[in-house]
């Protein structure tokens, strides 16, 4: 995904999946809540949480508003979620892919990465 060229057009959109963003909440203010879960967990993983979540943090067009620090963004919840989840995956760890899929997926529709995640075996709480 990451490889992938971003063309460079001007749109309100993710730059990823190209959906309207309809939770803006930038990935950095997400990793914070992330971090403070993930600490409590698996705090040996956090430092990695902070490179995946620079992977995901652009700022090419800015054009929607994080609601939380109002700084510019352009990947949306569900990309930057989607991003941490496949990561978590290769730990292995079922119980902390699992909490994680609870506690911050936003795949609300499960059609995306939690139904993917299902028919992994993994279980949405
Ligand atoms: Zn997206
Ligand atoms: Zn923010």
């Amino acid at each position: 995904m990451l490889g992938m060229p971003l063309e460079v057009v001007k749109m309100p959109e993710c730059v990823l999946c190209r959906e309207a963003v309809t939770n803006p909440v930038c990935p950095d203010c997400l990793a914070e809540q992330v971090a403070a879960w993930l600490g409590e967990r698996e705090p040996g993983l956090l430092s990695e949480l902070r490179v995946r979540t620079r992977q995901m943090s652009l700022h090419l067009f800015d054009e929607d508003k994080c609601v939380i620090c109002f700084k510019g963004m352009d990947i949306c919840a569900y990309c930057y979620t989607e991003h941490i989840f496949d990561w978590l995956k290769t730990t292995k760890n079922l119980e902390l892919v699992n909490g994680f899929l609870s506690a911050f997926h936003f795949d609300l529709e499960r059609k995306g990465y939690v139904k993917r995640a299902e028919e992994e075996g993994f279980v949405l709480a």
